[in-house]
């Protein structure tokens, strides 16, 4: 397994410099999120091993369950839709949640974070590509949640996040990251108080080097990092 996954990071690690080369843009720019969601922690520790600190999940509970028995160094990154109910469990732990998709998600994680006094970083989802089966905002949407939520004082946006659509040709999706990159620009030209737009989370296994190419400055790699998930085990 340590072989498996060290070949794997490797190879991933190569594809993001190529991707960076080829756009002119720095490596330091992309930060790997490794996507630990449903693989067991002597794989994370083996990962960690080998110099990550930033992974994501998308259930409140397996996270917790992780942040327990793992080093504390860890930055940990809700990438999953988030239930309000759930919120209480994550606030304070999470280094970005980026799937703040409505006022009252955001609204609750203000309240909760007022509660422990702590600031919360988070991206807002756009489905940029308005699947029905994806949750998120539709990009005409983007501008106006973010001012509300940009009210909220334990709030801090620090950019947008996209699930694209699932492509066997990763080319296929160039325009929606495109299309995210430019939304994210034009929020910034807006200069509003309280709102960074300095991260694009935006590429998965099948995706990232395009999406780096097209501006993402996080990228979520899971199957290319851990192999194939096991969902009925
Ligand atoms: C599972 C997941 C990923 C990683 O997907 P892979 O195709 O395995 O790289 C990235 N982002 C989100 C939001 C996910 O749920």
């Amino acid at each position: 397994m340590e072989t498996m996954l060290c070949n794997n990071l490797k190879k991933v690690e190569e594809n993001i410099c190529a991707a960076c080369a080829k756009a002119g843009r720095d490596r330091k720019e992309v930060t790997l999120i490794a996507v630990s969601k449903t693989k067991p922690v002597d794989m994370l520790r083996t990962v960690y091993d080998q110099g990550i600190r930033e992974f994501g999940e998308n259930k409140v509970q397996e996270m917790c369950d992780k942040i327990d028995v793992l080093p504390q160094d860890i930055r940990w990154h809700m990438i999953g839709h988030l239930q309000t109910n759930k919120v209480k469990y994550i606030v304070g732990k999470t280094a970005l949640i980026h799937s703040v998709d409505s006022l009252r998600l955001a609204q609750e994680i203000e309240k909760q974070a007022a509660k422990k006094n702590v600031k919360v970083s988070v991206l807002i989802e756009v489905n940029i590509a308005e699947e029905d089966s994806k949750f998120g905002i539709h990009k005409e949407e983007a501008i106006a949640l973010v001012r509300q939520i940009a009210q909220l004082e334990h709030l801090q946006i620090e950019g947008l996040m996209t699930i694209a659509p699932f492509v066997e040709n990763a080319e296929d999706n160039r325009l929606f990251f495109r299309e995210i990159h430019q939304l994210s620009v034009d929020i910034k030209e807006q200069n509003i108080d309280n709102v960074h737009m300095d991260i694009l989370s935006m590429g998965m296994t099948g995706d990232y080097m395009v999406a780096i190419e097209e501006g993402a400055t996080m990228v979520r790699v899971g199957t290319g990092i851990f192999g194939e998930r096991n969902y009925n085990k």
